[in-house]
């Protein structure tokens, strides 16, 4: 049986970042990936949107990771020249009720760290986009955005160039954790054994995990999958930085609300919205539901024409949580949790994962750190 010393299983963003990390510390990389390409799950289907660390709970691994991930993934873009932009966003009001939660989210961003946070007047908010219907509104000017393929295309030259490497089309299909190592067996009956193996599978990281002989199953979180549908718009963006409704709280249990974000090339977007499917793989947009997006949009929008929102793509949130349950933090587990040695599950690595995903890299070495 052929012997590696770390195997990441899953080349997303999250992946991708924990293997290079490991790579840097000269350690010795496999990525398994089921696809034949890096980046086609969620990494692929998200917001793009660096994210400045406002609504976790002070405390999280959300909150602990995004922070210094945002600034470890501008660093990085700006070493790389990966595409990116710090476009800065604004979180807007549209009712006193709403206008009363802007001191609060910035009272929660400030205990996060995140201090440059900018109180605005109606007036001061349209000043800066003439388009927007709004009471008052926060300014971040920390949140930007990326070229995501660019990033992972990166991470990936990285691991490379430090001697690891990414197998594709090499789905796993279960493993065996024994003391001294971890025997891996992929579908099409290939073993492999491995040191230190991280499940970085996405939304398939639950469901791999119960197939991990030894790693008992009070470890392992149900699966639950939160679909977020985007609508494009037709014709120029009205605003130049992304835009975010204050999030409701029946909202924040499982999205932020219909926000607007800007790719890198100009296109404006909206979404993501909450719909939750029985699939990982339910990745159809259905049009009927541009009807809720008009509305949402022209509370903060009121030009937004008839007829301008398409059909866009959907990414699916790995939700370990039931609908109408309260958001979990991220849950990165290694040997001192579940006591199976040289191994890290990563499960529900949702929003903010792509701005997080350098930090949750070091992270994830430093527990395996032989
Ligand atoms: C709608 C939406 C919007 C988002 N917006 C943002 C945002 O703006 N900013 C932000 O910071 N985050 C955002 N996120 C979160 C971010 O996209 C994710 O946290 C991140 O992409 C997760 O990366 P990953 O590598 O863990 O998972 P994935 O990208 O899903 O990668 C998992 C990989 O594992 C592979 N795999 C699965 N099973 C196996 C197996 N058995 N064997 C081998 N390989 C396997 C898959 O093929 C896949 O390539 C968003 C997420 C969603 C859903």
């Amino acid at each position: 049986m052929d012997k590696v010393d770390c195997v990441v299983i899953g080349a997303g963003v999250v992946g991708l970042a924990v293997a290079r990390a490991l790579a840097l510390q000269g350690r010795e990389v496999m990525v398994l990936e089921a696809a034949n390409a890096i980046g086609t799950g969620t990494s692929s289907r998200n917001s793009e949107v660096i994210h400045a660390g406002i609504y976790y709970p002070q405390g999280s691994l959300k909150a602990l990771l995004c922070v210094p991930g945002k600034q470890l993934l501008y660093d990085y873009c700006g070493q790389r020249g990966v595409g990116h932009q710090r476009c800065g966003k604004l979180i807007v009001a549209t009712s006193e009720a709403q206008a009363a939660e802007l001191r609060g989210i910035m009272a929660k961003a400030a205990a996060n760290g995140v201090n440059d946070l900018v109180l605005l007047t109606r007036e001061q908010a349209t000043s800066m986009e003439p388009q927007l219907a709004c009471v008052a509104a926060v300014h971040s000017p920390g949140t930007g955005i990326v070229d995501s393929h660019a990033l992972m295309l990166a991470l990936q030259g990285d691991l490379e160039h430090a001697g690891g490497f990414v197998v594709f089309n090499s789905p796993l299909a279960h493993a065996q954790c024994g003391q001294g190592a971890i025997t891996l067996v992929a579908q099409d009956g290939t073993e492999l054994e491995a040191s230190s193996v991280v499940n970085a599978a996405g939304l398939q990281a639950p469901a791999l995990a119960a197939h991990f002989a030894g790693l008992d199953p009070a470890f392992v979180p149900p699966a639950y999958y939160a679909k977020g549908n985007y609508f494009t718009l037709s014709g120029r963006s009205p605003f130049s930085r992304l835009i975010y409704p204050v999030p409701e709280p029946a909202a924040q249990l499982a999205g932020l609300g219909v926000h607007l974000t800007i790719d890198l090339g100009g296109q404006a977007k909206f979404g993501p919205d909450v719909q939750w499917v029985d699939s990982p793989d339910d990745l159809l947009v259905d049009p009927s539901r541009g009807e809720a997006f008009y509305a949402e949009v022209r509370k903060y929008w009121p030009a937004l024409p008839d007829g301008a929102l398409l059909p866009g793509y959907a990414g699916i949130r790995p939700k370990i949580q039931p609908p109408g349950a309260p958001a979990r933090d991220f849950v990165i587990e290694g040997p001192r949790t579940h006591g199976v040695p040289g191994l890290v599950n990563l499960f529900g690595i949702e929003s903010p994962g792509l701005t997080s995903s350098l930090a949750i890299g070091s992270h994830v070495a430093s527990m395996l750190r032989a």
